[in-house]
């Protein structure tokens, strides 16, 4: 399925393709560090395509993916791999995100002890998701 989305002034917006309306939240600490909590994200399938792309900054936070946000208000757009193609949107900047589910958790060994989802999701282990998806943050 199509989905799109914007930032918060509606500088940047995208769409790109979903396998269904799930979302998945990374615990671990560059992820809680970028966006002040864990990341709630929702995979691309790809067809990833922006509008405004000249106010997006990226940054790259490892020698594999950048991060990319708006320039004009700060939102948190993306974490993105540089050599193959992976791209998780945040859910919040999704339209019509309130219907997703949650469904996943990444880094769970990573989270805090200071809080946890009630949510009866899938957990994966750092381990276990680099074996799965290779280099992550
Ligand atoms: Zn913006
Ligand atoms: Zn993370």
């Amino acid at each position: 399925m199509k989905l799109t989305g914007s930032c918060l002034c509606k500088s940047v917006k995208f769409s790109f393709s979903a396998e269904n309306k799930n979302f998945g939240v990374c615990h671990c600490s560059m992820c809680r560090k970028w966006g002040g909590g864990p990341a709630f994200v929702v995979q691309s399938m790809g067809d990833v395509s922006f509008e405004g792309e000249e106010n997006i900054q990226s940054y790259q936070s490892s020698d594999w993916a950048e991060r990319g946000f708006c320039k004009s208000c700060g939102t948190n757009l993306f974490y993105r791999m540089r050599e193959v193609d992976f791209c998780n949107f945040n859910l919040g900047t999704i339209d019509g995100n309130e219907d997703f589910d949650f469904s996943l958790q990444v880094f769970i060994d990573a989270k805090p002890e200071s809080y946890s989802f009630a949510n009866e999701t899938h957990c994966m282990t750092e381990k276990e998701v680099l074996a799965a998806f290779g280099s992550n943050n």
